[in-house]
């Protein structure tokens, strides 16, 4: 079994495969894949090898031990990096050091070990000394390998080290480690040493060769560590793949004012600007820059000191992206003015970059269209849908002095919590439902729960490239890092900015849109989407989706949000919700509730001018699209108090009496206790066991066709009005949870009369479309029945899964389909994700029935699903002409549409 390939090994590792470039990422890990293509295009990257996934893997299946052969194949691709390098392992004359890191096919930054310098004892020290003439250098290369070695793989505290050094930095009275003498690093170095005796136990392994054994076993096991495993649930990366080891030889950016060490966007990772945008530091070693605990000099100010270094980088960049094709994420070192590249990847980007990113590739001609649609993921699109920080609330603020202060803004959006100063308590309030921001003064990756679990994170260190920004950015939570002024008192439980105290669970606020910190709870609202690169996209996505994407709006203003959002059509107004409001609902009750025809027509007189014009004001603003305008639709039930209510309210009432001050209070509680033992006896009238499959939809309609009229009246009259003012109003009629075609044929008779004489009466001509939707699994295995009486069907899926499934959602989503859920019974909730196998089956049999009886008849969907990436996929294959879905996901659902349009179609086009 080959364990271990040397970088200039890819080549083999790709035949070894196959030849895929992804089964090659599987094998070495996405950092070791990446390292050896770098190596191969001739990017400058210090010699190494790559220890397989595989191998990892083996160690966690033999509990802990080495593969066979793993050694020996250790040892001659550690021969081979020697020849390369002209140094020697172990050898105090002119020694090779290398470094050990963890590397999974997809990146998981900073979740699992790395450990620097491996080959350094006290002689190979001695021996540097003669060598290199830095004794700094070679002290402080020295206490990191000890200090990692500790931690990392003896399993030591951070603490005890931290100490030691804060005690020699107040000493010295520096404020940085690279300021400390040589002295101070040599006490340092024999303190570290007898830290690792008093703390694991045993002694710092002198033997290299035991350190790189011990080092690459301790990586392999960070694969199972709490944090990796953390990650990889959030990150939905499956605990199977394992993690390679690249052992690779050490170059040093603390080699004095001419090395350096940083990290580096090839594209700004917030924003997506075409910019590099990073972090470095002169004489430092890779961990300073990524720990956040230095100040770090922005990556233009590299061009000042070293502009060929720099030039170079630049286009080592541009190369990088060129060859991946994506934007990249680069760390990188200058030794001694030399520039060696450590990693690249394809960098994590805020749903900002992301789309902007992809625009502006394609458009410099770096993918295609299709490419550019398909790297942009749905909820990318979401981001733009979320809260911002209201103008006016934010105003408030800043007047009211509630700005604390500024930082980085490095991933976008608003957030407002209780402020928590450690992880787990984020966790557990999060958990109790208590929104948290998650307030550090850098975070680490073992901080991650309580990261996810915060509404956003504020940190008093670190930069842009700093661990909270990005795993900030990867999550989409909301992000303000390096707050400097402000000072973290992780004992006292305070935070200090400002000249104010904010305690543990005081209320603040963060933008992390543009970096600013507010105590307090600022109000958020949800902004238009003007992105420009985000309305090309979309735009993109319209030309290429086949599958038309409209709205369920029941109000003007929501039709007018849809329509903003790009919706082609209304696709269902649900008119009851219209009977809800406050000045409404004693109308519709009086109709229900009325004992005579004329009580109850003289109540839809009074609803009749309300509908009339809520149907104007959608007719008005879709003005040239169609309006799918739906008749009533629950049990009348949901208009009336409940029967519990009722019964308690006559229990007090009936108190009351017995201590009626007068005759005329008695009186009046009296004709209370009429009043709603009246309407208790008319709720019970309607009170039914199974409401879900009783007196609804189209069953209404037809016991109660005065209320069908009058719906049917206000459409017409809306119609008519509107269409008088040059409007083009193209109303669709659409008949509830029909199951038998009889229903619909006697609506259609009913309606189409009122219909008729509406017009008549107002003396325009309305063309409309009169149908049904199919909720009911009775209704789609008759479809072409209906399809006689229907020139369009609409999918109520909500409903339709429902009924084919027995389940009432509303019921379930709160009781066993949780556990149905956890204990993997269902993959999927089929009220959020369709389910293809059975309802998904009823739709095609449906659309087929459908189509044989009326082959232009025009089909839809409305329920919840309509906005669904993987269920708009299904829509699309069974060939639906359009999905409708809430206002907000009308951007969200234009992508999806594209994209699942390219993945039917194949290999991305033009
Ligand atoms: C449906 O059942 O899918 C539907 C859109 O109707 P409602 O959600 O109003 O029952
Ligand atoms: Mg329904």
């Amino acid at each position: 079994m080959k364990w271990v390939y040397t970088f200039d090994e890819v080549d083999k590792a790709e035949a070894d495969v196959g030849g895929s470039w992804d089964a090659v990422r599987g094998l070495l890990g996405g950092k070791g894949a990446n390292l050896g293509d770098m190596h191969r295009i001739g990017v400058p990257v210090p010699p190494g090898f790559t220890i397989t996934t595989k191998a990892c893997n083996e160690y966690i299946k033999l509990e802990e031990s080495f593969p066979n052969d793993l050694v020996d194949q250790v040892e001659s691709a550690l021969r081979h990096v020697e020849e390369a390098t002209g140094k020697k392992f172990g050898d105090a004359n002119n020694p090779l050091l290398v470094s050990c890191r963890s590397g999974a096919k997809f990146s998981m930054p900073g979740m699992m070990d790395t450990v620097l310098n491996i080959g350094m004892n006290d002689q190979v020290a001695a021996g540097m000394l003669d060598h290199f003439d830095d004794d700094h250098f070679v002290y402080d290369s020295y206490r990191r390998l000890i200090q990692m070695f500790a931690t990392v793989v003896m399993g030591a505290r951070e603490e005890p080290f931290e100490d030691v050094l804060a005690e020699h930095r107040e000493r010295r009275k520096v404020t940085d480690d690279s300021e400390l003498g040589v002295e101070d690093l040599h006490q340092i170095v024999d303190q570290f040493k007898e830290n690792v005796r008093k703390y694991t136990g045993r002694d710092f392994p002198a033997d290299p060769n035991d350190q790189l054994r011990m080092a690459i076993a301790a990586v392999f096991r960070s694969w199972n560590g709490k944090r990796a495993n953390d990650y990889r649930n959030a990150a939905n990366i499956p605990h199977d793949l394992g993690t390679g080891v690249n052992v690779q030889t050490m170059v040093f950016g603390n080699m004095g004012g001419d090395s350096a060490t940083g990290v580096a966007m090839s594209r700004n990772a917030t924003t997506g600007e075409p910019n590099l945008e990073g972090d470095f530091l002169f004489h430092a070693q890779g961990e300073d820059v990524v720990a956040g605990n230095r100040r770090t000099d922005r990556i233009e100010m590299l061009g000042d000191k070293m502009p060929s270094v720099f030039g170079q980088f630049r286009e080592i960049a541009k190369a990088l992206e060129d060859h991946y094709r994506d934007m990249q994420d680069m760390e990188f070192t200058v030794e001694q003015g030399k520039l060696w590249l450590l990693q690249t990847r394809d960098g994590k980007r805020t749903a900002q970059a992301a789309v902007r990113i992809a625009v502006d590739m394609c458009e410099e001609g770096l993918i295609t269209r299709n490419e550019a649609l398909m790297r942009v993921q749905p909820d990318h699109v979401d981001f733009f849908l979320h809260p911002q920080f209201a103008a006016e609330s934010r105003h408030e603020a800043v007047q009211r002095g509630d700005m604390l202060a500024t930082g980085l803004n490095v991933s976008p959006g608003a957030a407002v919590g209780r402020v928590a100063f450690d992880p787990d308590l984020a966790q557990r309030w999060a958990d109790e439902d208590k929104p948290v921001i998650l307030a550090r003064p850098e975070t680490k990756p073992d901080d991650v729960h309580g990261m996810l679990a915060a509404e956003g994170v504020v940190t008093s260190r670190g930069g842009r490239t700093s661990h909270a920004a990005l795993v900030a950015r990867q999550f989409g939570k909301p992000a303000v890092v390096g707050v400097s002024e402000m000072h973290i008192d992780l004992s006292d439980r305070t935070l200090t900015v400002a000249g104010r105290v904010i305690h543990e669970g005081d209320w603040l606020s963060l933008d992390g849109t543009n970096g600013q910190v507010f105590h307090g709870r600022l109000e958020t609202e949800v902004p238009d989407i003007d992105d420009p690169w985000l309305t090309k996209l979309l735009g993109w996505a319209d030309d290429v989706r086949e599958i038309d994407v409209w709205a369920n709006a029941d109000y003007p203003q929501d039709a007018e949000r849809a329509r903003g959002y790009g919706a082609r059509g209304i696709g269902l107004c649900r008119t009851e919700h219209m009977f809800f409001e406050p000045e409404r609902l004693p109308i519709v009750q009086r109709m229900i509730t009325a004992e005579t025809r004329a009580e109850r027509e003289d109540a839809l007189e009074g609803l009749l001018p309300h509908q009339r014009e809520d149907f104007a004001g959608l007719f008005r603003v879709m003005d040239g699209l169609p309006v799918i305008i739906r008749l009533i639709d629950p049990p009348l039930h949901e208009f009336l108090p409940s029967w519990e209510d009722l019964t308690s309210e006559l229990a007090d009432l009936k108190i009351q009496i017995r201590s009626a001050a007068n005759l005329e209070e008695m009186n009046r509680i009296l004709e209370a206790i009429d009043e709603k033992s009246h309407m208790r006896t008319r709720v019970e009238a309607f009170r039914e066991q199974n409401p879900m499959l009783g007196l609804r939809g189209v069953r209404l309609g037809i016991l109660r066709p005065t209320l069908t009229r009058m719906q049917v009246r206000a459409i017409f009259e809306a119609a008519c009005a509107v269409s008088l003012d040059g409007i083009d109003v193209q109303p669709e009629i659409m008949i509830p949870l029909t199951s038998h075609v009889a229903e619909l044929a006697r609506q259609r008779e009913v309606l189409e009369e009122e219909a008729e004489a509406v017009m008549q009466e107002q003396g325009v001509t309305i063309n409309y479309k009169f149908g049904t939707m199919i909720e009911v699994p009775r209704a789609a295995l008759t479809a072409d029945q209906i399809a006689e009486y229907a020139e369009f069907i609409s999918f109520g899926t909500n409903d339709l899964t429902q009924m084919t499934y027995a389940i009432s959602r509303d019921d379930a989503e709160r009781g066993f389909l949780v556990d149905y859920l956890s204990n993997g019974i269902l993959e999927d909730n089929p009220f959020f994700t369709i389910d293809r196998d059975g309802v998904g089956q009823l739709m095609e049999i449906a659309l087929t029935k459908a189509k044989s009886a009326r082959p232009d008849i025009e089909a839809g969907i409305c329920g919840e699903h309509g906005g669904e990436p993987r269920s708009i996929a299904l829509f699309h294959e069974l060939g639906l002409d359009y999905v409708s879905c809430s206002p907000f996901r009308v951007p969200i659902a234009r992508l999806a549409a594209a994209q699942a349009a390219i993945s039917t179609k194949g290999a991305p086009a033009g």
